[in-house]
């Protein structure tokens, strides 16, 4: 494809600027301001937005087609509540503006904490931090301030090696040591491990649960217990609450802390670093460490109150993503109790059904009913022909799908992992699982052609190193 420089005709433009009707002055640019020569391209207004629409169409989205990345949530989010995070009373407002005029954006925060409460099973939220990964290092940080306000001396946190790769590094940033516990064959913590490790200068565990392989840590009760019998907290990862919304509540499990990503499973669109929102909820004893300002609620009055004494201060300027906030606020207003829960149990099915669809093809890693997403290992076709997850991914592109996660997690060799999510039609599935079928057996009877792959995009198979250490992104080169 031509690029829009080379489409330049001298003297050409897309648009038209009317005869100037006021006399005309000259000024005098300074010469070093003055450029000569920049080589914009000139282009007409036709080929402008035909360049740019035909770029466009490269591109892939959840709107495009299914978006099967593991770990991510890639889901369709209903286009209405773009409507509500629009409306002019939640954009056309300066976050200095007097409380009396912003009753509604304040009771929009008060009850969406009191959603969330809910949801969750815990006695408040912030609604400050701007990602998953921000919300750890807050729930790190009000860790760490309750022992400190308890003259507890505890420096060290467990983290298990099946564990989202931005808690060790959350966890890093706040100053804690990470310690790593092991998982056990069935893909859960290893309570042995745990127990062998367990001290009275643990801050506490942090867990993903769902975990990175996609399933429910089964001994969950005796995780928590073992932390809590030596005074330490227990972190729940809840990025991945579209898992289980509705149907568990971690906080009946016993957590202290738990942040969620509303860019994941409350309807914001997430990818290309847009704006996120991690809310971190805390049991009752931890309320007070909380980030302020809390929107507080007097009478049928709702104002900021700044008068948090043990409060860890702010995490982020303001509020936090307000506008995020809005599409959350509307999706479970318009979802309902019984649609959320809907929403998990349909998550959860799509993953077993691709799972128990891909089977006899492909190796899974973990054989038992999976939560929102499935994990296989590539270990198979390696073995048998030479192919690597790599090849597998690279040739679903030729057949118009986004690839799945692959070589995460980790801890699985090869590991493909497919998150297909609640809003894939059954025929949608059913396409997909065909297509990797095809691929199981293209890898046994034309290896080549999977290592070639992909042969019928823009751009073939690249040298990924290459392509990272000496990008081409001069033109003319
Ligand atoms: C996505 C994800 C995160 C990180 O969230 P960001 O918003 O990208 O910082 C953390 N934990 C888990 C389990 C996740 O899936």
């Amino acid at each position: 494809m031509e690029l829009i420089f080379e489409k330049s005709q001298p003297g050409r433009q897309a648009t038209t600027i009317p005869a100037c009707d006021v006399p005309q002055k000259k000024v005098s640019i300074p010469a070093t301001l003055l450029r000569d020569g920049v080589g914009l391209p000139e282009v007409a207004e036709v080929d402008l937005m035909r360049h740019y629409t035909s770029l466009s169409r490269r591109n892939f989205g959840v709107d495009s087609g299914m978006y099967p990345l593991g770990s991510c949530t890639m889901k369709y989010n209903p286009k209405v509540n773009e409507n509500a995070a629009k409306l002019s009373g939640f954009t056309d407002i300066h976050p200095y503006a007097p409380e009396e005029w912003t009753q509604g954006n304040l009771r929009m925060m008060f009850e969406l904490r009191a959603y969330l409460s809910e949801i969750l099973g815990m006695a408040d939220f912030t609604l400050q931090p701007a990602a998953g990964a921000h919300g750890e290092l807050t729930g790190n940080m009000v860790m760490k301030k309750y022992f400190e306000k308890k003259g507890e001396k505890r420096t060290k946190m467990f983290v298990p090696d099946a564990a989202h790769g931005t808690n060790p590094a959350s966890t890093a940033l706040s100053g804690c040591e990470i310690i790593t516990v092991r998982s056990n064959a069935e893909g859960g913590v290893d309570l042995d491990h745990l127990k062998e490790l367990m001290a009275d200068d643990v801050v506490g565990l942090m867990l993903t649960n769902p975990n990175t392989v996609g399933l429910f840590e089964r001994n969950i009760e005796q995780v928590i217990s073992i932390v809590h019998a030596r005074g330490g907290l227990c972190y729940c990862d809840g990025a991945n609450t579209n898992a289980f919304m509705g149907v568990n509540r971690p906080g009946d499990l016993g957590f202290d802390v738990i942040q969620l990503n509303l860019h994941k499973s409350f309807s914001t669109p997430h990818g290309c670093g847009g704006p996120g929102s991690g809310p971190v909820g805390v049991a009752k004893h931890l309320v007070d460490f909380l980030p302020y300002p809390r929107v507080i609620k007097t009478g049928e009055k709702y104002s900021f109150d700044f008068d948090c004494p043990d409060s860890i201060g702010r995490v982020k300027a303001f509020y936090g993503n307000f506008n995020v906030m809005v599409k959350a606020y509307a999706y479970i207003r318009s979802l309902g109790a019984a649609g959320l829960r809907r929403a998990s149990e349909n998550a959860v099915l799509n993953a077993n059904y691709v799972m128990a669809k891909l089977k006899n093809h492909y190796q899974v890693a973990f054989d038992r009913i999976c939560m929102h997403e499935c994990v296989f290992t590539g270990d198979k076709q390696v073995r048998e022909s030479g192919v690597h997850t790599a090849d597998i991914a690279k040739r679903l592109l030729d057949y118009g799908y986004h690839p799945p996660t692959i070589y995460f997690p980790s801890i699985v060799s090869e590991a493909l992992m497919i998150e297909p999510n609640e809003t894939e039609s059954m025929e949608t599935l059913d396409a997909f699982c065909d297509t990797m079928i095809k691929i199981a057996g293209e890898a046994k009877d034309n290896p080549k052609l999977l290592h070639d792959a992909p042969i019928t995009t823009p751009v073939s198979r690249m040298d990924d190193v290459k392509a990272a250490r000496e990008p081409n992104i001069c033109w003319k080169c």
